[in-house]
């Protein structure tokens, strides 16, 4: 069964790790590419890490209401393309969408039937520590960031699913576990099952 999976919690948390594992274990699942009005960091390249997309462009696809949700976050805007998603649902797809809060709110209310999960740090410190060691943000861009992470961490109540990133193997099984109940794959017990340890 296809369905959207909305992943969410504070910049720092380990989102974009844990997807990457998800999309690599579970069949069928696909990441949705944002559009951002962000310069890209190093490394990042336009259509696969994100659409990047100049201002008046971005605009633009508002008015033609081309997005499921869109959020400002941190100076710079964010959104999911309708076309991303519905794409690949069409297909047989499911999709997962690594989005903020203000976002996750939007598509909740679009598509209520969407699987919401958020991602919480153990520990408030963990945050910075992890924003210190990517080093793709400016300091005054963390700060920024650990601000917003305040706020996001308020709305952890929201949220049908919370799986906290303590320990990263073991954060990763319980979003498998999640995802796969939603979509009806049981974990099988060949290669992919690495919960027996
Ligand atoms: P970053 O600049 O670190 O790539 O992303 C900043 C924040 O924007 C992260 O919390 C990320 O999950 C969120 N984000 C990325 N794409 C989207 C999107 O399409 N919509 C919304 N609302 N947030 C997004």
């Amino acid at each position: 069964m296809s369905k959207v999976f909305v992943i969410t919690g504070p910049s720092g948390v380990g989102k974009g790790t844990l997807i990457a594992r998800l999309l690599e274990r579970v069949p069928g699942l696909e990441l949705s590419i944002s559009a951002t009005t962000r310069e890209p960091r190093e490394g990042e390249v336009d259509g696969r890490d994100y659409h990047f997309l100049a201002p008046d462009e971005f605009d633009r696809r508002i008015a033609a209401e081309d997005f499921i949700e869109f959020a400002t976050y941190s100076g710079h805007r964010y959104g999911t393309l309708r076309s991303e998603v519905r794409n690949r649902l069409e297909e047989g797809h499911s999709v997962v969408l690594e989005i903020e809060v203000q976002g996750a709110r939007q598509v909740r209310a679009a598509m209520r039937e969407s699987v919401q999960v958020f991602i919480a740090p153990p520990d408030p410190a963990s945050l910075r520590r992890r924003l210190e060691s990517r080093g793709t943000d400016s300091l005054e861009a963390i700060d920024a960031r650990l601000e917003v992470a305040e706020q996001e961490m308020a709305a952890q109540g929201e949220f049908a699913h919370t799986v906290v990133n303590d320990d990263l193997d073991r954060a990763a099984d319980e979003l498998e576990g999640i995802v796969r109940a939603e979509i009806g794959i049981p974990l099988d017990s060949g290669a992919n099952d690495q919960t027996t340890r």
